[in-house]
């Protein structure tokens, strides 16, 4: 093992940096490495990556792979774009971080245009945090400050694995584990208004949502829900929180998923929490509370984080959303995914029965259950995709990605043989 720093990659390094960790070994050495170091919750790691380009990304033995989910959903602008590392390195050199009890001119102008993207009304605020699991925390916080005792969420929802946000999570496995959650949370059918109905009530603090499902399966409510859910939450006095983790900051093609009209259009929520690609690639997080009274909701003391609203993090995210405004990448973005959807549908593939989703959210659903396989073929020919579902692949690429380089991908799957019982992962 050398100490050496590779300067290969790392032409704009001042002169007096320390040398960086050595990239030289292989990915079966580094995995080795990972094993004995890294906690096994995620399980051995599919490749050791060491630099990104735009939409590529490559490994510790050289090759390239074509990075079509993201960081999960988190890498809007691609690797190592030039504008978003100058912005963090200028805001580095200038004020990198600063306790919460002091504000920067950075965080402040980031909270603005957080609130004028929402197109959220007068009153209205923003908390700052690092991550989805917080930015869910701060909801849940806010919920019970309602006084009420119950919170309904959705089968199948994923919301984070914090413990509060654990508990509005759905899937047993994630949850049982770690119980006793905090209380109050109960789980209602998906897209089910009905069964909203029913569980609604004057006890209820909050309805948390995702316009789209991600981690289940890239699965959109259905038309009309969230207008229904808007409608039964304020009949009742209760807040309606989207959970735009996954769905937000343009992956959709608008800023917000809730915006598009065939997923709520026109309804305007108590709060909406971002975080994955907000600061493309830093970690950054928020919780929007619309208007006045939710947002009093947590006063003075009640809530707190050490680095959220970090002047770095939020010129990370100002820089984000400043070139998607820009190089105008919300068009893109809707006109590549829909691109990829209507591509991947012509192949009259066997072995794909539904190709689903909204801008560069997209699910391919296999005919069977062998998504790992082909995700493992997939990463075999350069591929980077996430068997999110056993059924189901999901891409959630950068906005940079280009009409060819997602050929390469269709071209992909056009060669994948018919039947899954040939799929072996
Ligand atoms: C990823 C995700 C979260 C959790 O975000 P982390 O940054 O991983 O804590 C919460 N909600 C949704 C919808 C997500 O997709």
């Amino acid at each position: 093992m050398t100490t050496q720093p590779t300067a290969r990659h790392r032409a704009d390094v001042a002169p007096d940096a320390l040398p960086v960790p050595a990239t030289d070994g292989s990915v079966a050495q580094w995995t080795d490495r990972y094993s004995h170091a890294v906690m096994d919750t995620f399980g051995p790691p599919q490749r050791v990556l060491v630099r990104g380009e735009g939409p590529y990304v490559w490994d510790a033995d050289g090759r390239r792979y074509l990075d079509l989910l993201g960081g999960i959903a988190v890498n809007s602008l691609g690797h190592a774009h030039p504008t978003l590392t100058a912005a963090i390195s200028a805001q580095l050199g200038t004020l990198g971080h600063v306790s919460n009890f002091f504000g920067s001119p950075t965080q402040i102008a980031f909270a603005e245009t957080l609130l004028a993207l929402a197109g959220a009304p007068e009153g209205s605020r923003v908390f700052l945090t690092n991550s989805g699991t917080e930015a869910n925390e701060a909801a849940f916080k806010l919920a019970r400050r309602t006084g009420r005792p119950r919170i309904l969420a959705l089968e199948n929802a994923f919301h984070g694995r914090s413990m509060g946000a654990l508990a509005l999570t759905w899937k047993p496995a994630y949850r049982e584990p770690f119980e006793p959650l905090p209380g109050g949370v109960e789980f209602v059918p998906f897209g089910d208004a009905g069964a909203l109905a029913d569980a609604m009530g004057d006890d209820v603090a909050a309805l948390f949502v995702e316009p789209i499902q991600g981690e289940a399966g890239v699965r959109p409510l259905p038309p009309g829900y969230l207008a229904e859910a808007r409608r039964l939450t304020r009949e009742h006095g209760a807040l309606l929180i989207l959970d735009e983790v996954q769905t937000g900051m343009g992956r959709t093609g608008r800023w917000f998923a809730h915006q598009h009209d065939h997923l709520g259009g026109g309804v305007v929520p108590d709060a909406v929490t971002v975080a994955k690609g907000l600061g493309g690639g830093f970690p950054v997080g928020a919780l929007i509370a619309y208007g006045p009274q939710v947002a009093a909701l947590l006063g003075r003391g009640q809530h707190g984080t050490t680095f959220g609203g970090n002047p770095v993090a939020s010129a990370a995210a100002l820089a984000t959303i400043g070139v998607i405004e820009r190089d105008d990448l919300l068009a893109h973005v809707s006109e590549l995914g829909a691109w990829i959807r209507e591509a991947v549908a012509a192949l009259q593939h066997l072995l794909v029965t539904d190709v689903r989703g909204d801008g560069l959210l997209v699910a391919i659903e296999l005919a069977g259950p062998v998504s790992a396989a082909v995700a493992a073929r997939a990463l075999d020919a350069g591929f980077i995709v996430n068997p999110c579902t056993p059924t189901t692949l999901r891409l959630a690429p950068p906005f940079v990605l280009t009409q060819d380089q997602a050929q390469t991908f269709v071209d992909f799957l056009a060669a994948l043989p018919a039947d899954p019982t040939e799929l072996t992962a």
